[in-house]
């Protein structure tokens, strides 16, 4: 199978046939095998009554229903596991990414060799009051991430199906599928300028408290990115180091005092100083040694990618 389009869609009726003989009509122009795997997240309108009727017109289209709402990720959780296709594609599914920009990002994995490739918006369809945070937004994911994406968010994006395989998106990381990828081992991400249009039906499922959620969740990824299978590493060495401040701060004072016995120790703020880094530092390495303890009990504890064997397992 050539392609999987994934769809996460939250009470988008409307939108859902127009949508689908869109896509069609692209694949079918391109001969293209594929399959549709619309995830519909947990929705309160008729939108599942519609993809049960999208399913009956075209046999291409796969449904998958959650109980109650759950977010995009889970959506594309669940979609990413279910995919066939050897190029993966996610996309909105209110209209506003284009279904034409599929062959080219298809290509782009396929010949160009990408691993990903992630739509930019860049004349983008939407109140400014969320592109300009937008903006800050991707300035600061960029200089964390390293990574020279003009716009993480875009909802239109392909992968190599062997990415999303080992890509694991929870909570509101789907808007840092490239750095998740990158810490897998596919650094070969690419961007695309794609269509962006105004929303036609329904209306935005993401209010304001994305960019708070938005940015704990960068903090989490490039945290687990980089010591997610050995947190001792960082709460340790912090930990140390401020509990060797501690001890030598403590050390000079105690000097001072056994040289001159009349000498006030608690009267010097250096005294409080030198007990709270101790203390700290203690802390620090503890919590580190639980963080560590919780990870040798964690299933991803060895989930590690690897791109070839020369033997089979
Ligand atoms: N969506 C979803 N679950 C949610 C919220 C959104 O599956 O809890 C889907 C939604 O139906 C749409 C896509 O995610 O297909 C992007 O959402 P939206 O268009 O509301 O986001 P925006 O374009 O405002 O960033
Ligand atoms: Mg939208």
């Amino acid at each position: 199978m050539d392609l999987s389009i994934v769809i996460p869609l939250f009470n988008e009726e409307e939108s859902l046939p127009e949508l689908e003989a869109w896509i069609r009509r692209v694949m079918d122009e391109h001969k293209f095998s594929y399959e549709v795997i619309m995830i519909d997240d947990g929705s309160r309108d008729g939108s599942w009554k519609v993809v049960e009727s999208l399913i009956e017109k075209n046999p291409n289209v796969k449904g998958i229903k959650f109980r109650r709402n759950y977010g995009k990720s889970a959506a594309l959780y669940v979609g990413f596991e279910t995919a066939e296709g050897e190029v993966v594609i996610t996309m909105d599914a209110d209209l506003q990414d284009s279904p034409d920009e599929i062959p080219e990002l298809y290509r782009m994995i396929k010949e160009d060799g990408y691993d990903l490739v992630s739509g930019w918006k860049k004349k983008r369809h939407d109140p400014l009051s969320k592109r300009i945070p937008s903006k800050f937004y991707n300035a600061i994911t960029r200089k964390i991430s390293g990574i020279q994406l003009n716009d993480f968010n875009c909802g239109l994006k392909s992968y190599r199906k062997a990415v999303v395989k080992s890509i694991e998106v929870y909570g509101e990381m789907h808007r840092y599928t490239p750095i998740l990828a990158k810490w897998s081992g596919f650094y070969n991400i690419g961007e695309k300028v794609v269509e962006h249009h105004a929303r036609k039906f329904g209306y935005s499922k993401f209010g304001m408290e994305r960019f708070v959620k938005g940015f704990l969740d960068l903090f989490s990824v490039t945290f687990i990115g980089k010591f997610g299978k050995r947190p001792l590493h960082f709460f340790g060495t912090l930990g140390t180091l401020f509990f060797i401040g501690g001890f030598f701060i403590l050390a000079y004072l105690s000097y001072e005092k056994l040289i001159d016995q009349e000498y006030g120790i608690a009267d010097r703020p250096l005294f409080y100083f030198g007990i709270l880094t101790l203390i700290m530092g203690t802390q620090l390495f503890v919590t580190g040694f639980l963080a560590e303890l919780l990870v040798r009990n964690s299933s991803t504890r060895n989930r590690y990618v690897i791109e070839k064997r020369t033997h089979p397992k």
